[in-house]
């Protein structure tokens, strides 16, 4: 019987197992290796007083649809739950106060004027500068440039300041002057290069829409752009980790070192024992695998050590909804750098998504460092949640104490997908071409989201299954 390691327990090497056991239709011999004594990696939800409390991700996204997808696939469908739409506004926090994104905004690109034009979050000369965008010429060059290189260039300034670093640097908690437009967003630069501008692909859109009216159809009617699940994203570890076969998972032991014996990995143990594979996969950060694999070829473990990950953390903080003046009436709000807060973001969780927070109380989660800031991330968990108290008291004039307090730090945990990340990948991809059985799959690679890690997934089962000359169809 062939056999598979796995090394790394997030959602990567889960979604992996899962669907290699799913699809294979001779039994495969599968380990899934994870350091910790638990498994999710990054998804960890814990329901604590009545709360149910994200350290990681706290939703995906539907417009990929294989995490959806793996949830109904494993019988979720009643525990999902979107989120609530009817309050989704963003705030930013700017010169001392919350102010909403418009209406209509596409992220950084404004799709509805008025609305616009009447918000105060940016100048008049701002919003000038932004509505020029439709006269300027398309940038001719194919090479990748970085978000702040091309929100500067295309709507100016304080479009970069107030909307797009705080809002989409933000995501990854990346620098805007090294994120990459090609690897994060690349439907603007598409926008670009098909229409000539953002405005530009926006009217056009719309007069194509007024032309041909579409609604969103019977299976999307129902879908928010956002989901998760009633108990916390961890419902989706667990039901996966029920459907692995026993003996599949070996918790709170980790790879030392892989070498290339026979035709077969040999991975060392922490334990002192050595496990052997025809196929091994690795799920781990792309740093953790680079010093894992540097026996075996150490220019690919110097390409992966390229990609940088910077620390961020979470703390989310639990009130009585009596001791919070102002109305929770959004998703929650982003704080541009210049601002000179301690903070990035902070999301209502309790308002995002329903069944977070007890009868009378509220869910706040602060997000600290990044790549602006991670020092902060790495304090210790009670100063963490000091700052975020500071900072809610500053900002929303919290001054109870809270009724739960959790911090979460991901040290090294959000992989940064600079400028050039995209040529970078095809390198490693074509480096690990050339290792039979051997395969790369998380978060660092193709995409950072949970979706994407689900489909990094997919793609390797498929290419383990098929290469054992049995597979069923995947309907992924
Ligand atoms: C604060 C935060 C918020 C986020 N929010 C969202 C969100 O809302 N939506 C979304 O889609 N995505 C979000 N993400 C991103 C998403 O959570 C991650 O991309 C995804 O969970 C990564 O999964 P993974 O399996 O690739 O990696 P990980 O979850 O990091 O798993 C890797 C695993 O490898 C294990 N490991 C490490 N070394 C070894 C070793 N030597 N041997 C064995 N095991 C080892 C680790 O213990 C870990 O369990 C967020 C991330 C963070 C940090």
């Amino acid at each position: 019987m062939r056999k598979i390691a796995i090394v790394g327990g997030g959602i990567s090497g889960l979604a992996t197992a899962f669907y290699l056991q799913e699809y294979a239709l001779r039994p495969l011999d599968i380990t899934l290796i994870e350091r910790a004594p638990r498994l999710g990696g990054k998804i960890a939800s814990a329901q604590e007083s009545g709360f149910v409390v994200e350290g990681g991700p706290d939703s995906f996204l539907t417009r990929k649809p294989s995490a959806l997808a793996l949830c109904r696939h494993l019988g979720l469908n009643d525990d999902l739950i979107g989120c609530n739409d009817s309050k989704k506004t963003t705030y930013v926090w700017s010169g001392g106060q919350l102010h909403p994104l418009p209406e209509g905004m596409m992220l950084m690109a404004p799709t509805m004027a008025l609305p616009f034009l009447r918000s105060r979050l940016i100048s008049w000369t701002g919003k000038a500068r932004m509505g020029m965008e439709a006269l300027l010429p398309q940038r001719r060059a194919n090479d990748d440039e970085s978000l702040a290189g091309f929100v500067r260039r295309r709507l100016g300034q304080e479009a970069l300041d107030k909307i797009a670093a705080p809002l989409m640097a933000g995501i990854f908690a990346a620098d805007p002057e090294r994120l990459s437009m090609q690897s994060a967003f690349p439907i603007f630069l598409e926008m670009e290069r098909k229409h000539g501008g953002l405005l530009r692909a926006i009217l056009r859109q719309k007069r194509a829409q007024q032309r041909s009216p579409v609604g969103p159809g019977p299976e999307n009617a129902s879908r928010s752009m956002f989901m998760t699940l009633r108990g916390g994203l961890q419902q989706l570890v667990d039901a996966i980790a029920a459907r692995l076969h026993p003996q599949t998972v070996l918790l709170d032991r980790h790879a030392l070192g892989v070498a290339r014996v026979h035709e077969r990995y040999r991975i060392l143990l922490n334990d002192g024992s050595a496990l052997y594979a025809d196929e091994i996969v690795f799920a781990t950060p792309s740093y953790v695998t680079a010093d894992l694999i540097r026996e075996i070829d150490p220019a690919l473990a110097l390409k992966l050590r390229g990609i940088r990950h910077v620390s961020t953390a979470t703390v989310s903080l639990g009130f009585h909804s009596r001791d919070i003046a102002r109305p929770l009436d959004g998703s929650g709000f982003v704080v541009p750098r210049n601002e000179n807060r301690q903070i990035t973001a902070c999301s209502w969780s309790s308002t995002k998504f329903n069944h977070r927070a007890p009868e009378g109380c509220a869910l706040l989660r602060v997000f600290v460092g990044g790549a602006r800031a991670e020092a902060l991330a790495e304090q210790d968990g009670a100063a963490l949640v000091d700052l975020a108290r500071r900072e809610l008291r500053a900002i929303l004039g919290i001054t109870a104490t809270p009724v739960l307090a959790k911090a979460y730090r991901w040290r090294k945990g959000n992989p940064q997908y600079d400028v050039g990340h995209q040529a970078r990948i095809a390198e490693i991809d074509e480096i690990v071409a050339w290792h039979p059985g051997l395969h790369l799959a998380g978060a660092a690679y193709h995409g950072a989201g949970i979706p994407d890690c689900i489909d990094d997934a997919v793609k390797v089962a498929r290419f383990i299954a098929q290469k054992t000359g049995a597979s069923r169809e995947m309907a992924v």
